[in-house]
């Protein structure tokens, strides 16, 4: 009973910069009064936890420093691997995104196919029409171009108003029908302010073993040059006269 009554009786009372803790002892006959200070406990406390509060400090400034720079390098692969009129990738991009699937393609032999497209006397429509009008047809084809394949293709703006595809999975006969598709849908939609149709060549080819990207770019060229040079707007699969 009389260690209750003493711990009944002891009580924190507090001031704006102390707390007193006061204890009856001796069955009350004295009390023990103890003062703290107050900014003494917050200060101590606060350097007891300096270290960890460093540590989260600096946590999260190396946290917030690698996702900046994450950020930084995203970005500039985007400058570097996309082409900035069309949005599509240009050649360096087009050629790392290959790589990938051309080094499974050695393992499984998928069979691939490249499709060079190139815009029919273009250089008459700048002429005629003014470079920022060939630019918007550019644009325009190349929304068509990517509208139209797979997640596994890849569409890349070549050179100025020359496109390169890339089929993964697809044989020759089935690039054709794509060929013919973007064929008839450009000269069907894009026109001139005169209204006069544009139209584009497309040469072929398919890989066959062992062949490297490059090659296959080169036939599909040959083959595009046929294209051109028996007609314009049409896909050809042939390389030679
Ligand atoms: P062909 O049917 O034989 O391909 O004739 P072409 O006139 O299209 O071919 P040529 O190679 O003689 O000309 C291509 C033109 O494309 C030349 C250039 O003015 C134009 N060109 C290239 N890049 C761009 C571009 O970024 N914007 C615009 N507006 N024109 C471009
Ligand atoms: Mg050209
Ligand atoms: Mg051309």
């Amino acid at each position: 009973e009389h260690v209750n009554q003493e711990r009944i009786d002891s009580e924190i009372l507090e001031n704006d910069s102390h707390w007193y803790l006061s204890q009856p002892i001796s069955n009350h006959d004295i009390v023990m009064m103890h003062q703290i200070n107050k900014r003494t406990v917050y200060l101590q406390a606060f350097y007891q936890s300096a270290p960890w509060w460093i540590a989260l400090l600096l946590t999260l400034g190396l946290i917030f420093t690698l996702i900046k720079l994450k950020q930084a390098f995203s970005n500039l692969k985007e400058v570097a691997y996309v082409d900035q009129l069309s949005t599509l990738l240009n050649r360096r991009g087009f050629r790392n995104n290959i790589e990938q699937v051309l080094a499974t393609y050695t393992r499984i032999k998928t069979p691939w196919v490249i499709l060079m497209l190139d815009i029919d006397l273009f250089k008459k429509v700048n002429d005629g029409f003014g470079h920022e009008t060939g630019d918007k047809i550019i644009i325009s084809i190349s929304n068509i171009l990517r509208n139209n394949i797979r997640s596994s293709d890849l569409v890349c703006r070549w050179g100025g108003e020359e496109f390169v595809i890339f089929l993964y999975n697809t044989t020759i006969q089935d690039g054709e029908k794509l060929a013919q598709k973007y064929r008839h849908e450009i000269s069907s939609t894009i026109r001139t302010p005169a209204l006069e149709p544009i139209t584009v060549s497309i040469g072929i080819a398919q890989a066959s073993s062992g062949e490297s990207l490059d090659e296959v770019i080169e036939r599909s060229d040959r083959c595009l040059y046929f294209a051109k040079h028996t007609g314009r707007n049409k896909v050809s699969t042939k390389s030679s006269f």
